[in-house]
């Protein structure tokens, strides 16, 4: 049997305030996305780079964490040869126009109603709903943040200006909430990347939890100086951008990192009492434990904290 690997790109813009995805016509009339063999060298993320290129000419940008790997069997002068494809979506960036290359008679812009209509093989039909439905989340979070990041032009803000938006795959089946980000984190405009970031890592790792397969966010998403507590106030002004953000994810589990988080999303504050415990509310189960920056200051909160984490571990095993 042959193995061959191939990547491409589902491409959409937005027109109208719609998602329009772009599909290639081939000489026999099929459609298809760009893609093609992964050459010497490349890896699938820059041989689908390439391919979207020279097949349709685009500058485009990447959505990060989307990867879809389909395999599937065909026969070739009665070889068997397995195919595995590896799609990303990426989005048209600017005013970029379509240029085809030899390879292709003409292309199509259609909306995912049409699309779906278009493409012959199931597992197309599938890709297409879960890209879909991606692209979906992807727009909401970006509209989410940019209306997020405009708090900071309010009278009176006592926080940083700068933002910093969650972090990770916006379909995690587990998501993760802070208080608020930290010195490092503004800086880099990154959440948990500080020396709170590295103990969570930790605890992650320890639960054989991918930290690129989590959602990480905080209840205020703006450094309070001198590393301060949020107040009561500025955590009820970042609340809905928090609901929304949960909204968007619709995680099946959320980790609230310490008394903030816990206050914020289920109005507990105690963590010493609650720490460990599950909490069910609106189809998503919430998991209490302390924020990693207590289990930094205090060795038995720390142990805790892994006990806590071995819990969850074992709680997202039986359910999975
Ligand atoms: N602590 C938090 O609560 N959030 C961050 O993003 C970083 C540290």
């Amino acid at each position: 049997m042959r193995l061959e690997f191939s990547a491409g790109a589902i491409i959409y813009k937005i027109e109208g305030g719609n998602v329009k995805f772009l599909f290639l016509i081939s000489p026999k009339g099929d459609s298809d996305i760009p893609k093609g063999h992964i050459e010497k060298g490349e890896d699938s993320y820059s041989a689908a780079k390439r391919e979207i290129k020279e097949e349709s000419g685009l500058d485009v940008n990447f959505i990060p964490y989307f990867k879809y790997v389909n395999k599937y069997f065909f026969y070739e002068n009665k070889e068997k040869i397995l195919k595995t494809v590896t799609v990303f979506i990426a989005k048209v960036s600017g005013k970029s126009r379509v240029k085809i290359s030899w390879e292709h008679k003409g292309y199509k812009w259609l909306t995912f109603e049409e699309a779906i209509k278009e493409v012959n093989y199931k597992d197309m039909k599938v890709l297409l709903s879960a890209v879909n439905d991606y692209i979906q989340r992807y727009e909401a979070i970006g509209q989410l943040n940019k209306e997020y990041r405009n708090l900071s032009d309010l009278n009176g803000w006592n926080l940083s200006k700068r933002f910093v938006p969650g972090e990770g795959p916006l379909n995690a089946k587990i998501m993760l909430i802070g208080q608020a980000p930290g010195n490092e984190e503004d800086k880099q405009q990154r959440p948990f990347v500080g020396r709170s970031g590295k103990l969570l890592d930790e605890m992650l790792k320890k639960s054989k939890i991918k930290r690129s397969e989590v959602y990480i966010t905080s209840a205020v998403q703006f450094f309070p100086p001198a590393n301060r507590v949020p107040t009561a106030k500025e955590i009820e002004l970042c609340k809905p951008f928090l609901e929304k953000q949960i909204e968007i994810i619709k995680p099946k589990f959320i980790i609230l990192l310490g008394s903030v988080a816990s206050k914020a999303t289920l109005g507990i504050e105690n963590i010493d009492e609650n720490h460990g415990k599950t909490v069910k509310k609106e189809g998503i189960t919430y998991f209490i434990t302390y924020h990693p920056a207590a289990a930094l200051r205090f060795p038995e909160i720390k142990n805790r904290m892994y006990e806590d984490f071995e819990k969850f571990k074992k709680m997202t095993e039986a359910h999975s």
